[in-house]
């Protein structure tokens, strides 16, 4: 049945179209695996959070009890304040109320599609029963302290290159020369067609095919300036460490104020032909505004469509309530064309049909990192085929894709992944 068919399609894609709505479901793991062929992303790393034990669900633990109604008193006490909302809050209100309807058709719409809800429950250990479990090392190398010290420049990293594409085996034994390349301020890729193993300190990560990264701190980043700008790209996804008050976030990563940002060089980094850029915002209202009306008009850069990025755990129920104030189950992802060189007015209309507030649903992974939209994207890049893609602040890698920040190669780690 067609049922089944968006299902097949589904287990070997990562994405399902969900009826009834503008919406898809994403299993990110799925997704990333089609940039592997040696190795395969770990499900259980991946799925870090929101897959409940059986002693950690609220009926059976007391501490999740009082968590609940700690949640309770908090939402009370947000009602009363909602009766009185400043300006700010007001605007946000508004936004809220705008794309309620579109997250609520997409959850109802995931919440209906019985056979996708039953492979849910099952994301976490898929195919991992039969394996011996992630293949490395506990401790993960801070590529931040690493890339302060004065020997960063001295640090390698070791890529396995392999002889040819075919995977030659002889006599099982596979054959594969070694490239060394400084691992700190230098477009280091992998332009195989096939996944290599790289090492760094004694410490393995896993490159994707046809993939590139750029470790450095911002203040390197006009190196990855082209300098033709034929050579630039048709699709930029940035997100940004953006400050909050999340003290956990504060243990993950550095974040940065928002005049770091205005000096990005977006236009620079933008194809003669144009390009697609997609922005990750929180709910803050004072972000959104900062965007629009300063950030946005700095980087030449015209809003065309928002996305949003539902969160749900692995029973499909959202990770938070909807209308939860500061706590919103969704992010944001604005939209906008960057104008290239070439282009004439009638080439950027033609650019403006990215359908408004299609919303993807998916189980986050561990703290701050977005599902593996690039793709969906792909088909708003403007310019020839295949697209050239870059992410800004990356912490990982695709295949086809520039990875800059200062730790693109953090979930690379061979930890994440486990052998095919
Ligand atoms: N998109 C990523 C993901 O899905 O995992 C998350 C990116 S996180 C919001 C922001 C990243 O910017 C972090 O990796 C952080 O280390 C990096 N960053 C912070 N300050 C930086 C700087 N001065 N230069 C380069 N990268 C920086």
């Amino acid at each position: 049945s067609e049922v089944d068919d968006r299902l097949v399609a589904f287990l070997k894609s990562g994405i399902y179209q969900l009826d009834n709505a503008n919406a898809f479901f994403i299993d990110p793991v799925r997704v990333l695996n089609r940039c592997y062929t040696r190795f395969r992303v770990s499900p259980s790393t991946y799925y870090s959070r929101f897959f409940p034990t059986l002693n950690n669900s609220s009926a059976e633990n007391p501490q999740n009890a009082s968590k609940i109604s700690r949640k309770r008193k908090r939402r009370d006490k947000e009602k009363k304040k909602d009766q009185a909302l400043n300006l700010r809050e007001q605007m946000a209100d508004r936004r809220h109320k705008e794309v309620r309807l579109a997250l609520l058709e997409a959850h109802e719409a995931l919440l209906g599609a019985n056979q996708l809800l039953e492979t849910l429950r099952n994301l976490r250990n898929d195919g991992e029963k039969n394996n011996g479990g992630s293949i490395s090392q506990e401790s993960e190398l801070d590529f931040v302290e690493l890339g302060s010290v004065w020997q960063a420049p001295l640090y390698e990293i070791i890529l396995k290159v392999h002889e040819d594409d075919t995977a030659v085996e002889n006599a099982g034994v596979e054959s594969y020369s070694r490239r060394v390349a400084p691992v700190f301020d230098n477009l280091v890729a992998n332009d195989g067609n096939s996944d290599i193993e790289a090492e760094l300190l004694d410490h393995k990560y896993i490159l994707p095919k046809q993939s590139c990264f750029y470790m450095s701190d911002l203040r390197q980043i006009h190196t990855l300036v082209p300098a033709e700008s034929d050579c630039g790209f048709n699709v930029i996804v940035i997100d940004p460490p953006w400050e909050n008050s999340s003290a956990h976030q504060k243990l993950k990563y550095q974040t940065l104020p928002n005049r770091y940002f205005l000096s990005l060089p977006i236009k620079q980094l933008t194809h003669s032909a144009g390009a697609l850029v997609a922005l990750w915002v929180t709910n803050r209202e004072k972000l959104r505004n900062f965007v629009e009306n300063e950030l946005f008009p700095k980087w030449g850069v015209k809003h065309a469509a928002t996305f949003y990025w539902l969160k749900v755990k692995a029973d499909g129920v959202l990770i938070s309530e909807l209308d939860l104030f500061h706590h919103r189950p969704y992010e944001c992802l604005l939209l906008g064309f960057s104008q290239g060189k070439e282009m004439n007015c009638e080439q950027l209309l033609r650019l403006n049909s990215i359908p408004d507030n299609q919303v993807f649903v998916s189980v986050p992974g561990d703290y701050s990192r977005k599902p593996p939209i690039g793709e969906l994207l792909l088909e708003y890049a403007p310019g020839l085929k295949p697209a050239r893609c870059i992410e800004l602040f990356s912490r990982e890698m695709m295949a086809g894709w520039t990875s800059w920040g200062n730790e693109p190669l953090h979930f690379q780690d061979s930890r994440y992944f486990l052998e095919s």
